[in-house]
């Protein structure tokens, strides 16, 4: 889908309170009540603000299939309501929630790889998920979220955990080069914390903005995919990236990320690729021994690690959110995520 068509949302929500945005078939979408929570053992949220994604909108279109009708959404910062006795948090709190859901008892959950739970789920995908105005969540799900980060700068730290977890893969070296195909939400956090080990960062992408975007947040030199190669032969004495990020998800761009990298180089494919029909330079992944990492999803460290060099000033998240709508607004948030002019976007809850 190109995002372009209108998204027709309608509205049977009969009070402001328990609002929710609920996907009732493929491309229907309904903001509608949902009922009373009930007590249980679970930590009871309000979201504060929830973030859309790419996921989101396969989950509406019916790309990604659900049992309908299903709550949707997975990011989500918001303000704890009540808690279970005993429980570490306390109502009042600010946190994050790591969405994932994994069964515990799976071979890879036992090897504590729980994002690679073969019984995995997602909230929003397999159980109903945070665009709404209450959510339940075990508690070992959600991490507090420091008053040194702002609200905006909140609207990121999902995205954020999914990208330090994919940084934690390879073993760039200060000084090294790193190129960043493609400048969205995820290229912009990967130029930060690729900036934030040292390494010598080339941002690429063919929207202007983006480029301004990324040399505001580290980028060593910003270019278009066209002179890419030669700008980056320049700065490595011919040899080529050490590192390329590939994070646009389009096969083209993997593609690219091969023939751009390093003799002996490595290669984090980021952005999700379900297909393709242009095939890749099969034989220089031979020649050039390279090594490809698909980092999947995140654990609940690496979201930890984000918030923590969030709250430490270290990262510049504010600028990377491009729209703050609100829930009635969920149509048109669909349309944004795929709108080039459009970076993170954001609803308010409430
Ligand atoms: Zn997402
Ligand atoms: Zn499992």
């Amino acid at each position: 889908m190109d995002g372009r068509e209108s998204y027709n949302i309608t509205a049977t929500s009969k009070g402001a309170l328990l609002k929710s945005v609920q996907v009732l078939a493929p491309s229907e979408l309904v903001v509608a009540d949902i009922p009373e929570p009930a007590e249980d053992s679970q930590v009871l949220v309000r979201p504060q603000q929830v973030g859309v994604c790419g996921t989101d909108v396969k989950v509406f279109t019916g790309a990604i299939p659900v049992a309908y009708p299903r709550v949707m959404g997975h990011e989500m910062v918001g303000e704890i309501l009540t808690v279970p006795d005993g429980s570490h948090l306390h109502p009042g709190m600010r946190v994050l929630l790591d969405p994932a859901l994994a069964c515990g008892h799976c071979h890879l959950c036992r090897a504590k790889r729980p994002n690679l739970c073969i019984n995995a789920g997602l909230m929003g995908r397999e159980l109903d998920g945070v665009f709404a105005e209450y959510v339940r969540a075990p508690a070992d799900a959600l991490l507090p979220v420091p008053e040194s980060i702002s609200d905006k700068a909140a609207g990121v730290l999902q995205v954020l955990g999914t990208c330090i977890h994919a940084q934690r893969a390879v073993s760039v070296f200060p000084g090294q080069v790193a190129a960043v195909l493609g400048l969205g939400v995820a290229g912009q956090l990967m130029v930060q914390l690729l900036r934030e080990r040292g390494v010598r960062v080339v941002g690429i992408t063919r929207s202007q903005w983006k480029l301004d975007l990324a040399a505001r947040q580290g980028a060593e030199v910003v270019v278009t995919p066209d002179r890419a190669e030669s700008v980056l032969a320049e700065l490595t004495d011919g040899r080529g990236p050490d590192l390329v990020v590939e994070a646009v998800g389009k096969e083209q761009t993997l593609a690219q990320a091969i023939e751009l990298a390093a003799v002996g180089g490595e290669i984090l494919v980021f952005g999700t690729l379900t297909g393709g029909n242009q095939g890749l330079p099969y034989y220089l992944l031979y020649l050039k021994e390279l090594t490809i990492y698909n980092p999947r999803a995140a654990l609940i460290d690496d979201y930890a690690r984000g918030i923590e060099l969030a709250a430490a000033g270290r990262l510049d998240l504010e600028p990377i959110v491009s729209h703050q709508l609100t829930l009635d607004d969920a149509g048109e948030a669909f349309e944004l995520v795929h709108d080039p002019a459009s970076m993170k976007v954001i609803m308010k809850v409430g």
